[in-house]
């Protein structure tokens, strides 16, 4: 990160939910915040609009992360910019949820296009701009799905385990080159992916005994990217899911 410039952070899918969240802890450090989306156009905006409002700088950046093209895109107008690229978020993520007698091929594929594939196209060009900066943070949004997997979500937990593979193997690949690679695990967040999930049945499985909040997951994301005592951590998966999964 540069001593003088403030860093500047990729949050894919910032538009609603924990990205939104993560935009905002990351702008209240003084990050400059892309706010990647790719329908909500209006939530977008005003997500940018109130990181101005409070002294922040963001910008809306359009573009669905699954395709290679638009990642690129994406890059490009954060650099034009801001000029450089020191945070990325894998964030952006959906849920296609069927159980696997059920689950069709393009139930299977759009999912392991943006919650895997996604992640792979990202990283791989935003690294080639920290690579050149000697410096950067990555943080990819797993799940507990991809630890413990569950039931109608063959599609989700096979791709976020494989954010979490991928996650160690380019820590170890970026560990010399001054770029840190971690992933966060939430469990279930009060967010419009989980809308309707809360039953009894689930939150009894919850010790914590609640979903969790989007900013609890953002206060994680903060720590790992912007503190200084978090330069020694790489290749990790922190749970932020209210006790769910204790390994
Ligand atoms: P959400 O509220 O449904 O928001 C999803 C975000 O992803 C939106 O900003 C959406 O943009 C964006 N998005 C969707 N498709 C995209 C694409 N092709 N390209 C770029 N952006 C795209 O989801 P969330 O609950 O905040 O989840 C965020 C991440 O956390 C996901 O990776 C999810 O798997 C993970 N997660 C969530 C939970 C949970 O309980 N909520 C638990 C574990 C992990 P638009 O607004 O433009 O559609």
């Amino acid at each position: 990160m540069g001593e003088v410039e403030k860093p500047v952070a990729l949050v894919t899918g910032a538009s609603r939910g924990i990205g939104r969240s993560i935009a905002l802890a990351l702008a209240a450090e003084g990050v400059r915040v892309a706010v990647n989306y790719v329908n909500s156009a209006a939530a977008a905006q005003d997500l940018v609009e109130r990181i101005t409002s409070q002294g922040g700088a963001a910008v809306a950046v359009q573009g669905d992360v699954s395709e290679s093209a638009a990642v690129e895109a994406i890059c490009q107008q954060t650099l034009e910019t801001w000029g450089r690229l020191d945070l990325l978020v894998n964030n952006a993520g959906i849920t296609r949820d069927t159980f696997l007698l059920r689950m069709k091929l393009e139930d299977w594929q759009a999912v392991i296009n943006l919650n895997l594939n996604g992640v792979f196209l990202c990283t791989k060009v935003a690294s080639k701009i920290m690579l050149k900066q000697r410096s950067g943070r990555i943080l990819n949004i797993t799940s507990v799905a991809g630890q413990m997997g569950n039931p109608g979500q063959a599609n989700y937990s096979a791709a976020k385990a494989g954010v979490i593979g991928f996650t160690r193997t380019v820590a170890r690949e970026f560990a010399s080159r001054g770029i840190t690679v971690n992933a966060i695990a939430p469990g279930f967040i009060a967010t419009d992916m989980t809308e309707g999930l809360a039953t009894a049945e689930l939150l009894k499985a919850i010790p914590l005994g609640r979903l969790g909040k989007p900013e609890e997951v953002a206060g994680m994301a903060r720590f790992l990217l912007t503190d200084p005592a978090a330069a020694y951590i790489t290749g990790q998966v922190f749970n932020v899911d209210g006790g769910l999964v204790m390994a």
